[in-house]
């Protein structure tokens, strides 16, 4: 009776994270400074003694590839490197996926940084911007 026609809670369904603004948490090994991101382990040293870091998020590409898998869903995978010290898969939005090119910056995307384990970046620059003279 009284439980009914009033929602109070806000809908949670999109689970807004806290820390929405942009940039990655990274992980820092305690023991020996290496950076990694999402590992459980340290990758150097396989401890678990991790410490997280916030990065800007800003990257460079170092791998550029094409995922078509299937035909219409073509889209851009690419390595990307982050100045703190650790690589990672990255999905390249902003650009044709063939024309993400190694050496690229890259970005986070507002709010599109991957609850589902996907990190999706935007290029910095988008093409045609240089490379047109
Ligand atoms: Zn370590």
């Amino acid at each position: 009776m009284f439980s009914t026609g009033i929602d109070v809670g806000p809908p949670a369904r999109e689970a807004v994270r806290p820390d929405s603004h942009e940039g990655l948490v990274y992980q820092v090994c305690r023991w020996c400074g290496t950076a990694s991101f999402r590992k459980l382990l340290c990758p150097v040293c396989a401890s678990s003694d991790l410490e997280s870091e916030r990065s800007d998020g800003y990257g460079v590409v170092v791998r550029s590839s094409v995922v078509n898998r299937y035909s219409r869903v073509m889209r851009n995978e690419s390595l990307v490197r982050f100045p703190e010290g650790f690589v990672y898969r990255c999905r390249i939005v902003g650009a044709a996926p063939h024309l993400v090119n190694v050496g690229d910056r890259v970005r986070p995307v507002g709010g599109r940084t991957s609850e589902a384990g996907e990190v999706v970046l935007e290029l910095c620059e988008p093409p045609g911007s240089s490379g047109w003279y």
